[in-house]
C-alpha cells in the first residue's frame, strides 16, 4: 500500500481510503469483517459521517483495539456552534474514541458556509474542539466547482473532499491547487455515484493523479475490498487499451448523468428521483432490461408523477435537466 501526507493536517494516509457510506447496507459484524481485511492491507483511512445512519456506530464497533491504527474522518451537516458542538460529542460517542483525526464541515452551500464561518457558527465548535484535543483536523466537504474555488482561499481548511472520477473531471486544475497549498485532496465519487461500472478502471484513473492523495471508494463487502486494494496498489501506466475504454465510458456516460447524491430530495410529488434515474441508468447501460423494468414498476412514484415543479433542479448540484429526464425516463418505461 502507498502512503500520502494529508496536506497540512501531516498525517500520513493509504491512497485507498474506506468510505463509509455502504456499511449501513450490513450490520456491526459484517463491518467488523472489512475493517479486519483493511487493517491487514494496510488501509488506514476510514470516512464515515453523522448523516450515514448507523455507519459511525458500526465503525465504532469494528474499530475497538485497533482504533490506533486507522486515521478516522468523519463530518456533520451542522451550521451552528451549538449543532457542530452537539454532533462532535455524538461522532466521538458512536465511534468509541475520545479523539477524531478530521472533521468536516459536510457539503455547505454558498449561504451556509456564510453561517459555518460567522460569530455563533459550526467553525467556532470545530476550534473549540479542536483545542480541546478532541478533534485533530478541520476539512471541508463540496459538490459545486465554486465552491471548491472558495475553499482554497480559507485558511482554517486542511482537506478538501470533492468528486472526481473518469467522467467528473471539472476540478482537476484545483486539485492541482491543493497540492500546491499543501491541502490534502480527498477524492470521493470514484465510481461517478454508481453510474461507472468497472471499479478497477475508475481507480486506476484516480490513483494514477499524483494530486490526489487518498481515494475513498464506498464498500460494503469483501470482495470489493479486495478488488480495490489490488486496483489502486497497481501503479502501472494506463494501458492504450485502458485509456480506450475511458474514452468509451466518456462517451456513453456524457456530462447530464445522475450522480446519486440525492441533494434534490425530497421531490414535491414523492418521487425518488436518484432512485428512478438509476434504474434508467440500469435499463440502458447495463444490459439489466428486465430486472430494471421490474423494480421501476415497483415503485410507489414514478417518473410520470412529476408535476413539473422545478424545486429539484434548483438543488441540483450539477444542474441537471431532471424534469427532461423524467420525460425521457418515463417514455422509456411508459410511465
Ligand atoms: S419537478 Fe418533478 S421531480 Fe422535481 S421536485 Fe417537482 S415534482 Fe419532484
Ligand atoms: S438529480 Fe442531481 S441532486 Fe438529484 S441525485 Fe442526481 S445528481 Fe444528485
Amino acid at each position: 500500500m502507498e502512503y500520502r501526507i494529508l496536506g497540512k493536517t501531516g498525517l500520513n494516509v493509504s491512497r485507498l481510503g474506506f468510505g463509509g457510506i455502504p456499511i449501513q447496507r450490513i450490520d456491526a459484524e459484517g463491518t467488523k469483517k472489512l475493517i479486519e481485511t483493511l487493517h491487514k492491507a494496510g488501509v488506514n483511512f476510514i470516512d464515515t459521517g453523522r448523516g450515514y445512519t448507523v455507519s459511525e456506530e458500526y465503525l465504532g464497533y469494528a474499530l475497538e483495539g485497533v482504533r490506533n491504527d486507522f486515521v478516522l474522518a468523519t463530518k456533520s451537516m451542522a451550521r451552528t456552534k451549538e449543532a457542530m458542538s452537539k454532533d462532535i460529542d455524538i461522532s466521538l460517542k458512536n465511534l468509541r474514541t475520545d479523539y477524531i483525526d478530521l472533521y468536516q464541515v459536510h457539503n455547505p452551500t454558498p449561504e451556509d458556509l456564510i453561517q459555518v464561518m460567522a460569530p455563533g457558527g459550526a467553525l467556532e465548535a470545530l476550534e473549540e474542539a479542536k483545542a480541546a484535543g478532541k478533534i485533530g483536523h478541520i476539512g471541508i466537504t463540496l459538490h459545486p466547482v465554486s465552491m471548491f474555488e472558495t475553499a482554497l482561499e480559507l485558511p482554517w481548511v486542511e482537506t478538501i473532499m470533492f468528486p472526481y472520477n473518469i467522467v467528473e473531471t471539472q476540478a482537476e486544475e484545483l486539485i492541482k491547487k491543493c497540492t500546491q497549498r499543501n491541502i490534502g485532496f480527498i477524492c470521493m465519487k470514484p465510481l461517478a455515484g454508481g453510474a461507472i461500472e468497472d471499479s478497477k478502471l475508475a481507480l486506476r484513473y484516480i490513483a494514477a493523479n499524483d494530486d490526489v492523495t487518498v481515494v475513498i471508494p464506498g464498500m460494503a463487502t469483501e470482495a470489493e475490498v479486495t478488488e480495490n486494494i489490488a486496483s489502486v496498489c497497481d501503479c502501472s501506466p494506463l494501458t492504450d487499451i485502458e485509456l480506450k475504454s475511458i474514452e468509451n465510458i466518456r462517451q456513453a456516460l456524457g456530462t447530464n448523468f445522475c450522480r446519486r447524491c440525492n441533494y434534490c430530495a425530497p421531490c414535491s410529488a414523492g418521487i425518488s428521483i436518484c432512485g428512478v434515474l438509476l434504474m434508467e441508468g440500469y435499463y440502458s447501460r447495463y444490459n439489466l432490461k428486465e430486472w430494471a423494468f421490474q423494480r421501476y414498476n415497483a415503485m410507489a412514484k414514478t417518473a410520470s408523477d412529476c408535476i413539473d415543479c422545478g424545486i429539484c433542479e434548483t438543488r441540483c448540484p450539477y444542474n441537471l435537466p431532471i424534469r427532461k429526464m423524467l420525460k425521457r425516463v418515463e417514455n422509456l418505461f411508459g410511465k
